[in-house]
């Protein structure tokens, strides 16, 4: 007997769990002036309302956007700029254990009416068992925990942001399988990610 495996996107979001993601990668940095669609990144913190137990996030936001900048979306003629540093306190989003199974959808309620429609938003958590999750299409946003910012999890979920489903080539930055060789794009996932962009009223 056969069976044949139906992946089904019922959900908007995807959770995107892997675990795999922490070996380190070296992708030479290439930097263009010559982009066809840029896209402003507002970076949101997510904080508890208890004031004492917020945490303390050491990101370079600067450094953060170079490095996908130059490990990912350059080479293709799209550029990421640096937008608003923000901060949400949402308790729901800050645990994200407590939710577990239930990330996405607790990601998707909870910003609904928060994000803004004209950028790239990313949230930056703690706290989750998931490494990182994404809307898909014309919807940029994405939740990345903070260990993962620096690895291909961060460029996997911004593709999903910008119209993009899983791909099963191996390196594609939108595999699913050993995502630390994530690495390239197809022509195609640059079109659509392009097309999206064209669709976002920039600034
Ligand atoms: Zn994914």
């Amino acid at each position: 007997m056969k069976f044949f495996t139906v992946v089904l996107f019922l959900f908007f979001f995807i959770s995107c769990t892997v675990e795999d993601d922490y070996v380190p990668f070296q992708i030479e940095q290439v930097f263009s002036d010559d982009l066809q669609q840029t896209i402003k990144v507002d970076i949101i913190y997510v904080q508890p309302s208890i004031t004492s137990s917020q945490s303390s996030f050491n990101l370079d936001e600067t450094a953060f956007i170079q490095n996908l900048n130059g490990s990912f979306f350059h080479r293709y003629g799209i550029g990421l700029e640096i937008g608003d540093i923000k901060t949400l306190v949402n308790d729901e989003l800050y645990d994200l254990r407590d939710n577990s199974g239930e990330e996405s959808r607790v990601f998707l309620t909870q910003t609904q009416n928060l994000y803004n429609k004209n950028r790239m938003n990313i949230y930056v958590v703690k706290r989750a068992h998931t490494s990182a999750i994404a809307g898909i299409g014309k919807d940029q946003r994405a939740l990345i925990t903070d260990e993962f910012l620096f690895t291909p999890t961060a460029p996997h979920e911004i593709g999903h942001a910008l119209g993009l489903f899983h791909s099963t080539i191996e390196g594609n930055v939108m595999s699913k399988i050993r995502p630390h060789m994530r690495k390239d794009f197809t022509n195609a996932q640059v079109d659509q990610m392009k097309n999206t962009m064209k669709k976002i009223e920039n600034f």
